[in-house]
C-alpha cells in the first residue's frame, strides 16, 4: 500500500482522539478514495470528501492535498447505513440544495433527495445531497453527530 502521509493539526486531532476516529481509519478512506476516484469537491474552499466503510462503521475525510502530504481538516465516522430513495416526503433538516460540495468524478452538483437510513431494525428519512450521475451521497458532519449519533445510541443503550 502506498504510504499516505498526514498532516494534522492539534486541533483537528483533538477532534479525532474525541470521535475515535484513528490514523489507520483515515489512511484506508484516503486510499480508497485515491483508488475508486468516489469524492466530493468543496467548490468554496478545494477540500475534498471522501469516505470508507469499515465493518460496520463509515468513516469520513476532510482533507487536501500537499506536496508534503495529506491535511486532515476533519473527519467523523456512523454506523447508519445508506439505503434507497424515500417516498415519504421528509421535512427533516439535512440537505441545503445551496451546498458547496459537488460530485468529483462527475463534475456536477449535488441535489437533495430524500432518503433512508438504517441501522438494525430501525430507518428513517432524510433529505441528503445526491450525486445524479454516480449516486455518491453526502452524509453531513450535522447528521452523522446529530441524528445518526442520537439513533446509533439509543439502540446500543438497549
Ligand atoms: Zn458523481
Amino acid at each position: 500500500m502506498k504510504i499516505i502521509k498526514l498532516l494534522i493539526s492539534d486541533e483537528v486531532k483533538e477532534k479525532l482522539e474525541n470521535r475515535q476516529v484513528l490514523v489507520e481509519n483515515i489512511q484506508k478512506v484516503i486510499s480508497r478514495a485515491e483508488k475508486t476516484g468516489d469524492s466530493l469537491i468543496n467548490r468554496e474552499t478545494g477540500h475534498l470528501l471522501v469516505c470508507n466503510r469499515e465493518i460496520n462503521v463509515t468513516f469520513w475525510v476532510e482533507y487536501g492535498v500537499q506536496e508534503d502530504g495529506y491535511v486532515i481538516y476533519n473527519a467523523y465516522s456512523h454506523r447508519m447505513e445508506i439505503g434507497l430513495n424515500s417516498d415519504a416526503k421528509t421535512t427533516l433538516e439535512g440537505a441545503k440544495p445551496e451546498s458547496p460540495w459537488h460530485c468529483a468524478k462527475c463534475d456536477r452538483p449535488l441535489k437533495p433527495e430524500p432518503i433512508v437510513v438504517y441501522y438494525l431494525r430501525y430507518d428513517f428519512p432524510v433529505n441528503m445531497l445526491k450525486c445524479q450521475a454516480c449516486d455518491f451521497v453526502l452524509v453531513t458532519e450535522e447528521l452523522a453527530l446529530g441524528k445518526m449519533a442520537e439513533v446509533e445510541q439509543l439502540l446500543e443503550d438497549k
